[in-house]
């Protein structure tokens, strides 16, 4: 009987629990290890200045903000950084997303954003995305899905392409 209640717990969801900030809903104990670490140490975690791009997003579902901003030099993300506070998922999602988007071309910046979100979307991607993989336990947890793909969405708006408003 326990068990079952348990298991009833996690589908009933709290909204008080499920936007604090240091909830991390990711059952993988390496996976929330990893998201953790960028959430507590964050990667270029400043404003680049000057910056050829700036983008502000905000998640008012879970009072989540993120300012990127980024430098290109010759179709190259020459430098990325981000500010922004909010929960560990958006925070760490954001960090993650400067480490790998640093010194890519813009399109494979922006290839790497689109399998991203096909991966929190629980669509078919091409690529294994390394420690990426670690955020799509947030797809068990639907309303913090915008959470993980919040700096994404203003990454491709950055470079330039539909991000979440022009998809609905
Ligand atoms: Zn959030």
């Amino acid at each position: 009987m326990a068990a079952a209640s348990l298991a009833l717990r996690r589908l009933d969801y709290d909204e008080t629990a499920m936007t604090s900030p240091a909830f991390t809903p990711v059952d993988d104990d390496l996976y929330r290890e990893i998201i953790l670490d960028h959430y507590r140490n964050p990667r270029r975690k400043r404003a680049v200045i000057p910056a050829d791009r700036t983008v502000a997003a905000n998640n008012p579902l879970c009072g989540d903000e993120i300012d990127l901003t980024l430098r290109l030099s010759d179709g190259v993300v020459a430098d990325i950084g981000f500010e922004g506070r909010g929960c560990s998922i958006s925070q760490a999602s954001a960090s993650m997303l400067c480490d790998a988007v640093s010194g890519l071309e813009t399109a494979s910046a922006a290839q790497l954003a689109r399998e991203f979100r096909s991966m929190m979307q629980g669509e078919p991607r091409g690529a294994d995305l390394g420690d990426l993989e670690a955020l799509a336990g947030v797809r068990a947890y639907p309303v913090r899905v915008k959470c993980a793909t919040l700096a994404w969405n203003a990454l491709l708006e950055a470079l330039g392409e539909p991000g979440e408003a022009a998809r609905g």
